[in-house]
């Protein structure tokens, strides 16, 4: 069965309970008939915004493309060195496209997306398949994705194609990993920041952006920063990520505060 957008609202409780039994492990929030929608999800995810995934940054989320939607994919990382999500992965094909002069199949190595085409899950990892073939031994890729959708080899060549053919379409199609300071926020620099530091080393630390914002001048998110990752349970080995996200929740929240006063202004 292929997701496909439905009227019924996601139960993020159980969802955030599922992620947790298998840390790590990616786990379908909910399909959106718009982009916009899913990748407004996976940040509520991420940003601790939805009550279920709090603290910030315990949870993961990414949005990708599926065949009757976006889909939004959840995991738990609190605690976990987890790497963010491939976009692409690199395969050997079979391909029997006939050429003039030759007859015959080739091995190919393609790039394609990480990703289920049907539901947007995570897809397998490549294994090295032998084959026969006119009596020639050859070497391709075989995967089993999780959630069950098959890969056709035909299809596969036909996806590579497309992306060699529209690379711009392609590019960021993965919409999660990116962190950025909300708009008009007060820590939307700070968030900025820790974000550049983070493109560099992922694993960069709580401690080390309060260092990072103190030297540029950032002193309020310096100290709102340390004083979450003295309340958070990872304490000094807070992440850097978890805490430029928690800037992101309560810029968010501000924001959220701001618009519903003045709407009760307007009368
Ligand atoms: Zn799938």
């Amino acid at each position: 069965m292929i997701p496909q957008p439905n009227a019924a609202y996601a139960d993020h409780q159980a969802i955030a309970w599922k992620c947790q039994l298998e840390p790590g492990k990616e786990v379908l929030v909910d399909v959106y008939g718009t982009r916009q929608a899913a990748e407004a999800v996976a940040r509520g995810v991420r940003s601790g915004k939805f009550r279920a995934y709090r603290p910030a940054g315990a949870y993961d989320a990414v949005a990708c493309p599926a065949q009757y939607g976006t889909a939004v994919w959840a995991r738990y990382v609190d605690g976990l060195d987890a790497e963010p999500v491939p976009e692409t992965m690199t395969v050997r094909v079979p391909d029997y496209c006939t050429q003039p002069g030759y007859e015959g199949v080739t091995v190919v190595t393609v790039e394609i997306s990480a990703r289920c085409r049907a539901c947007g899950g995570p897809r397998g990892k490549g294994r090295p398949d032998t084959f026969v073939r006119d009596g020639k031994r050859l070497v391709r890729d075989a995967w089993d994705n999780a959630c069950g959708h098959h890969d056709s080899y035909t299809a596969v060549l036909h996806e590579a194609r497309h992306r060699v053919e529209h690379p711009r379409k392609h590019k960021g199609e993965l919409r999660g990993g990116e962190l950025k300071g909300v708009e008009g926020g007060k820590y939307a620099a700070a968030v900025d920041l820790i974000a550049s530091a983070l493109e560099v080393n992922p694993w960069f630390s709580a401690q080390k952006a309060i260092a990072l914002l103190n030297d540029n001048g950032e002193h309020q998110a310096a100290a709102t920063v340390r004083d979450f990752a003295m309340s958070n349970v990872a304490g000094p080995s807070t992440s850097g990520k978890s805490a430029a996200l928690f800037l992101v929740h309560l810029d968010t929240e501000a924001r959220a505060a701001d618009a519903s006063t003045t709407m009760g202004d307007e009368k």
